[in-house]
């Protein structure tokens, strides 16, 4: 049991690491990616501007014909040779905004931007080749340009993005490779780290249920000879005054319970863990509850307390098969039928019933009785736990038997569960998978 749970933590453990661990380095990634995204693109506007600014410089303004000589202007210049290929357009406009002359596609006549730079998708229709139009990505500057302070017009310069979007892609691709490759190492961290971290804890707990079994163990056979030497002394009723008697009544009473309570220590502290196969044998629950059934009510018609309790028991007509380990399971089985007649006054009822449901065999046990607490429900199934410790002390139970329920149906592959509502009555539930 406690190794399903530990393996259950350690998972866990190593789950949340690599959950918190991945979304940083996640985020890391998107950052790094983000930062290079904007330095790529500082670099083609720094390149961009120096282009066009050398080009800017050879336009020429005549002071006397109020005209702009574009003539070594490079590509929009008339005889002027290219300064560099990868230049999509560039596009002189007059001061006033009117289209004066350009190079590359056919540009509106008006210039409608602002001066700065832009980026904008264009659709590539080489006439060349006799692939579909693919849209083309570009980067574009618009720059007023002055001479002495006289605005003579603007140069518009656009060249591709796509050498950037290819280095972008690459970082990408490596990212992608990167940052789930990390996750997997972070992942195996987190399982060993929680390994290492769970086992002082595994050791202790190991430890706790050697000391709780070897101390039950040895508890048994001095608590025996108390026992026996005190019923001596209440059988032999004549030789002792009944003042005697009377105290070794109470001693027989008090060393029973004990030997009640260290059974059922040793039983939690030996049963720990999921059953062996070789141990669970498979059985028709039908009419093993039927049998288990009828043995208790011929057990529970001797004694007064439960006499006006009513007790029914609805079991399906067919077969229902699982695999148990039998006195184990009506071990479980008889502390939820005990609680159930413990917990239930004179006049109320108790119902045992079976039924199979999504490949479940399901057992409950129903009572109208005093119920338990909302606030109680959540630690019902610790050990030593009591709703109400005076309540509890009455009836003479440890707070042991729910504990010893829930490992029994654990080690099966099952779940108990409780549905209750204070002073209406409870629910038990044991699920087990069918065979
Ligand atoms: P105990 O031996 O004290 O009955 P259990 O582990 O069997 O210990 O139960 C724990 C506590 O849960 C009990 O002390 C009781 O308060 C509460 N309880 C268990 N079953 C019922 C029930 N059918 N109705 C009301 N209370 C219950």
């Amino acid at each position: 049991m406690f190794n399903r749970r530990f393996a259950r933590s350690r998972i866990n453990i190593a789950l949340w690491f690599t959950v918190t661990m991945g979304s940083i380095l996640v985020a890391f990634a998107g950052v790094i990616y983000y930062l290079t995204i904007l330095d790529e693109l500082e670099d083609l506007d720094r390149l961009l501007y120096k282009k066009t600014s050398v080009m800017a410089v050879n336009a020429e303004y005549n002071w006397l014909t109020k005209q702009v000589n574009l003539e070594n202007v490079p590509l929009v210049g008339t005889n002027t040779p290219p300064i560099g290929t990868d230049v999509v357009y560039a596009r002189w406009y007059s001061s006033q905004r009117q289209l004066v002359q350009f190079f590359g596609t056919t540009p509106p006549s008006e210039l409608t931007v602002s001066p700065g730079f832009s980026t904008l998708e264009t659709v590539n229709n080489d006439t060349h080749t006799q692939t579909a139009p693919t849209p083309v990505w570009l980067r574009q500057v618009t720059l007023p340009v002055y001479q002495s302070e006289l605005l003579i017009g603007y140069l518009q310069v656009a060249i591709p993005l796509a050498p950037t979007q290819q280095e972008l892609a690459q970082l990408r691709l490596v990212l992608l490779l990167i940052v789930p490759v990390t996750i997997g190492i972070v992942g195996l961290a987190g399982w060993l780290l929680a390994g290492l971290a769970m086992q002082p804890i595994r050791d202790s707990y190991d430890q706790l249920q050697r000391f709780t079994s070897d101390a039950s163990h040895e508890l048994r056979a001095p608590l025996a000879a108390v026992m026996s030497n005190a019923q001596v002394g209440v059988i032999s009723k004549s030789s002792a005054p009944s003042q005697q008697r009377l105290r070794f009544e109470k001693i027989v009473k008090v060393a029973k319970s004990m030997e009640a309570l260290i059974g059922q220590l040793l039983f939690l502290a030996r049963h720990e863990g999921q059953l062996t196969t070789q141990s669970l044998v498979e059985v028709d629950l039908t009419s093993w509850l039927k049998e288990l059934a009828d043995n208790y009510t011929s057990q529970i018609a001797t004694q007064t307390t439960t006499q006006n309790v009513n007790f029914a028991i609805k079991l399906p007509q067919h077969t229902v098969k699982v695999k148990i380990d039998s006195d184990l399971l009506q071990q479980a089985v008889v502390n939820l039928l005990s609680n159930a007649f413990k917990y239930t006054p004179a006049g109320g009822s108790v119902q045992l019933r079976l039924f199979t449901r999504f490949h479940q065999a399901v057992i409950q046990v129903e009572d109208s009785g005093i119920g338990i607490p909302q606030s109680d429900l959540p630690r019902i199934f610790d050990r030593f736990y009591r709703v109400d410790s005076k309540r509890a002390r009455k009836t003479g139970g440890f707070g042991l038997g729910l504990a010893i329920a829930q490992q029994i149906v654990r080690a099966h592959g099952g779940e108990i569960n409780v549905k209750s509502v204070s002073g209406q009555g409870s629910t038990f539930q044991i699920q087990l998978p069918l065979a």
